[in-house]
């Protein structure tokens, strides 16, 4: 009898213990289940842009068109499979960038464009949105990847901005990839100078402003940039550009100009900018949109066109900007024909674009 009520009693303790633990790993699995919908890894995303400018279809060819896409395809994935895999925004920006950098399609790095000196002068600056830390570089003229400088000057140095031979000695110390100025060289770009200072010649005499900006308002700018977002929400943006061709004295624009050409703040978003430069600096355009979602609340996609279509067109310039925010909202805002430009989302969804339409 004793046998039995042991029996009865253990069989009831051992079906209420597995009733129990059911229940709890029900639990558990709708815990792990809420958790899994409320990471951020739905969010994380990519945004990239290769210039904007008087890019039309008319002066396209099949050829060309494909090889801008297939290239702006290539440079994406490899900073989406970076997130996709855990990486950092930073890291993503930069090696994305690389890509564009060693293409010749682009004006930065290979296939920058010249200056009045037929040499190439090359600018970057990158920023992270979690620590407000930016590094950028102007004036290198044998650094094959300007944007991995910038990178090292955030990381590595005490300073924000290195230009000329003391980037190109710091560039040494870091033991960053040097090249011979020549491999900068594309006959493409030449040409493009040639003509320009063609006209300049024929114009002598007679140089005024409004010169100077014809020629420049139907330049085809291909500065390249890029920001995302990561799986643990940080922000991060970067630009790299070869500059505006003919450009004189040193001039510097606005891609290694933190707040004008790049900006990236956890709170706000990440903006990467191309353009007639001297506009985005007076503008103060990569800042001036985080600001505008910091302290009026707007949105990303209304702060780039209140900037973009109406602040930077009202002093006389032009371009356009990539930019996501933290919760993986994006703009690809231009005010020009045309702009190259892709996006993926964390699911993947690949966009690439170049005209106003596609
Ligand atoms: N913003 C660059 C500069 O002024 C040019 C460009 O975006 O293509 O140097």
């Amino acid at each position: 009898m004793k046998k039995i009520i042991i029996g009865i009693l253990s069989l009831g303790i051992f079906f209420s213990c597995k009733q129990q633990s059911q229940e709890i790993s029900e639990k558990t699995e709708t815990v792990v289940q809420k958790t899994e919908v409320k990471t951020p890894k739905d969010n994380f995303g990519i945004v990239i842009h290769g210039g904007a400018g008087t890019i039309l279809k008319k002066n396209m060819t099949p050829e060309k068109e494909a090889a801008y896409r297939a290239k702006l395809e290539e440079a994406i994935k490899v900073g989406h499979t970076i997130l996709n895999n855990g990486g950092t925004s930073i890291e993503a920006v930069q090696k994305t960038i690389n890509i564009l950098e060693d293409s010749p399609l682009f004006n930065a790095g290979k296939g920058a464009v010249f200056t009045h000196h037929e040499t190439n002068e090359l600018d970057a600056s990158i920023m992270d949105g979690k620590t407000l830390n930016a590094g950028a570089v102007a004036g290198v003229t044998t650094v094959k990847n300007p944007i991995n400088l910038a990178f090292e000057v955030m990381e590595n140095s005490p300073h924000v901005l290195l230009s000329g031979k003391g980037a190109e000695t710091f560039a040494k110390e870091r033991e960053i990839t040097l090249v011979d100025p020549s491999y900068f060289f594309t006959e493409r770009r030449m040409n493009t100078l040639k003509k320009v200072k063609e006209k300049e010649l024929q114009k002598e005499g007679e140089k005024t402003a409004a010169f100077y900006d014809a020629d420049i308002k139907d330049a085809k700018f291909g500065t390249v940039g890029c920001v995302a977002l990561d799986k643990n929400g940080n922000l991060a943006a970067g630009t790299s550009t070869g500059g505006m061709t003919n450009k004189k004295w040193n001039r510097i624009g606005d891609s290694p100009i933190i707040g004008a050409g790049t900006y990236a703040k956890n709170a706000t978003c990440a903006v990467s900018s191309t353009g007639w430069g001297e506009y985005f600096i007076r503008a103060m355009v990569a800042h001036d949109i985080s600001a505008m979602m910091e302290y009026k609340g707007v949105s990303l996609e209304e702060a780039a066109k209140e900037v973009i279509q109406e602040k930077v067109p009202a002093l006389g310039g032009n371009g356009g900007i990539v930019a996501i925010d933290h919760e993986g909202n994006i703009a690809m805002e231009f005010n020009t024909a045309g702009m190259y430009r892709a996006h993926m989302d964390a699911n993947g969804k690949l966009n690439v674009a170049i005209y106003k339409e596609n």
